[in-house]
């Protein structure tokens, strides 16, 4: 039996330490509102930290990905495209924690906007292609506490966005029980863990470098 289209690209990242290693990639979860000051400036409810409900969780197709950054065309449909900078984490044998990479949850607000004033779906705010640039993936235990790591974002030289990962309202282990319990989690599932305040428009010929301390970085521009 032969295929009757070329297969599909499996999306992958590179992981660094290790020469010709490469994490091939299943699905992009995400989860929002997982910053108070983020969701503040969303116009959202904050959660108290002792009823925090549930996380708000939505994804990606994998295709979406842009292993390594370089150059984002600017999306179609959309005269508001947002940056969001984030942890992403990265599951491994047994669904257990593998590594961690950062990346961009690029968002088409506008679209999201009147999906949520109307009371629909989100999907083509977040879901595009081109709409996840994600960096190298780093081993678990070469990044080491979560907390103290300084997530940041430069958008041509500029600081748009900077938090330490202790600001998360949900944490790694919170978010990945919540996802288990509505998904069957895999390995090559990656999670983007939702981002700081700050998120602001990017526009043909923006730059942006987003960076976890000096562990991580991930650079690129949006071309037309
Ligand atoms: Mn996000």
């Amino acid at each position: 039996m032969a295929d009757v289209i070329p297969a599909p690209l499996q999306p992958r990242l590179r992981v660094l330490g290790s020469d010709d290693a490469w994490f091939p990639v299943r699905r992009l979860y995400c989860v929002g509102r997982n910053f108070a000051d983020h969701a503040r400036e969303m116009g959202a409810a904050v959660p108290a930290a002792a009823d925090r409900g549930t996380p708000v969780f939505f994804l990606k197709p994998a295709d979406a990905l842009v292993p390594g950054g370089g150059d984002i065309p600017y999306p179609p449909g959309t005269s508001v495209l947002h940056h969001e900078v984030e942890l992403v984490v990265a599951l491994g044998d047994g669904a257990r924690v593998f590594g961690y990479g950062i990346g961009l949850d690029l968002t088409r607000r506008d679209l999201q906007a009147a999906a949520k004033a109307a009371g629909l779906p989100w999907d083509t705010g977040k879901s595009f292609d081109h709409a996840a640039p994600a960096s190298a993936l780093l081993p678990a235990d070469a990044v080491g506490a979560l907390d103290p790591r300084r997530l940041s974002l430069e958008v041509d030289g500029e600081v748009r966005q900077s938090s330490t990962l202790g600001h998360m309202i949900w944490s790694v282990p919170d978010i990945l029980h919540e996802l288990s319990k509505l998904y069957a989690l895999r390995a090559g599932d990656l999670v983007f863990m939702g981002t700081p305040a700050g998120v602001g428009p990017l526009v043909p010929g923006n730059r942006f470098r987003a960076t976890l301390d000096d562990l991580l970085e991930l650079r690129g521009a949006i071309v037309d």
